[in-house]
């Protein structure tokens, strides 16, 4: 875990930092979203806690580091630390109308607009195994 402050109002942040992770059982759908129950998503950009203000996880001032687990005196330090948001659609599509400068940034922005989009039609159907499925209808 990582510990900073959000651009804006200086609000402490606590910011999963990448560690080992598996794709066991999860789920790659055809837009590139990948949902894998042990490989937490850490978003880019994010919402603050503390006042709803957006930013990119790289502009938060870091501040420190811990493990989880181990008693540390930064996490006691600072107990009103949170865990940024997640943006909503709509906060997507309003970064937009003034993209980012940076093409990556625009890009990514782009990309999640689509995945956040597309949650709201992702269900599983049971796909029949071969032989199994009726024969001749619709065809
Ligand atoms: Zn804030």
């Amino acid at each position: 875990m990582e510990l900073g402050t959000a651009p804006g109002c200086f609000g402490a942040v606590l910011q999963e930092t990448t560690g080992s992770g598996n794709t066991f059982g999860s789920k790659l759908w055809t837009d590139g979203k990948l949902e894998a129950p042990m490989l937490p998503d850490r978003p880019e950009w994010v919402k603050c806690p503390h006042c709803a203000h957006l930013f990119w996880v790289e502009e938060a001032r870091k501040l420190g580091e811990w493990n989880i687990g181990k008693r540390n005196s930064l996490r006691a330090d600072w107990p009103k630390a949170q865990t940024p948001l997640v943006p909503s659609e709509s906060d997507y599509y309003a970064a937009l109308k003034t993209p980012p400068q940076d093409p990556k940034k625009e890009r990514y922005l782009r990309v999640r607009a689509l995945l956040v989009r597309n949650d709201h039609f992702r269900q599983v159907r049971e796909i029949p195994e071969e032989g199994t499925a009726s024969s001749g209808a619709g065809r």
